[in-house]
């Protein structure tokens, strides 16, 4: 069928380790606050919240390579690495225990963001889109199939600006593992095969400017490199 009355649009898709086959993208879910950015008190840790997502379109997912757009409408134009879970199975209400036989694979992700925006979004009671869903606002990395690296449990999550360690943890500090996640959102909607999710970001999230080279990766899944361009306008 052709029958369009405008050119069909292309799926935004994802580069794949170690094949020249790419992953087509349906939709991009992301967590938020899924490490704890505060110190346990007392050597205790406040009981989890319930994990909640937002989302981007799935063309806002660029090559974490080369130069990313400056975006307009932000004075605070802010880093967050995160593992990126890409589902290769449909499924709803999936168990936590066979989550994983959901995910395709893992890669290195930003979850991009106007912080300013986001702000005012939270006084105001508005909701996040403008402070996340801007063009080019989730670059990721190319995926790397679970069938070669399996399911990483844990490794180092890392971020440098100019050569400046910003963020730093491990995966065994998600608050929320993987299969939890892909569990929690599966009982909101029904997960599909091309879905990606962003799984939450560490302490350490801070601006960027123009020119800025940031580097960053999880450990035993990938790494990006990427300069920032200039102030759109
Ligand atoms: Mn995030």
């Amino acid at each position: 069928m052709n029958d369009f009355v405008l050119p069909a649009i292309p799926p935004a898709t994802l580069a794949v380790q170690g094949s020249s086959s790419r992953f087509p993208i349906r939709r991009v879910f992301c967590v938020g606050r899924n490490y704890w950015w505060e110190a346990p008190v007392n050597g205790q840790r406040p009981a989890r919240e319930t994990p909640f997502f937002f989302m981007k379109p799935a063309d806002t997912v660029v090559p974490a390579a080369g130069t990313i757009p400056f975006p307009p409408l932000t004075a605070e134009f802010c880093h967050e690495i995160e593992l990126v879970v890409a589902i290769g199975k449909d499924g709803s209400d999936i168990a936590s225990a066979d989550a994983l036989d959901h995910v395709w694979g893992y890669a290195a992700g930003l979850d991009l963001t106007r912080r300013d925006q986001q702000m005012l979004a939270k006084e105001y009671g508005r909701p996040w889109e403008g402070a996340k869903a801007f063009d080019a606002s989730a670059p990721c990395g190319p995926l790397a199939p679970a069938a070669d690296i399996g399911h990483p449990q844990q490794g180092g999550v890392w971020l440098r600006v100019n050569g400046v360690e910003r963020q730093r943890t491990d995966l065994a500090e998600l608050i929320w593992p993987v299969a939890d996640i892909v569990s929690f959102i599966s009982t909101s909607v029904t997960l599909r095969a091309g879905d990606l999710i962003f799984t939450g970001t560490p302490t350490g999230v801070g601006p960027l400017q123009p020119g800025d080279v940031v580097d960053a990766g999880i450990d035993g899944v990938g790494t990006l490199t990427m300069t920032v361009g200039p102030r759109a306008r």
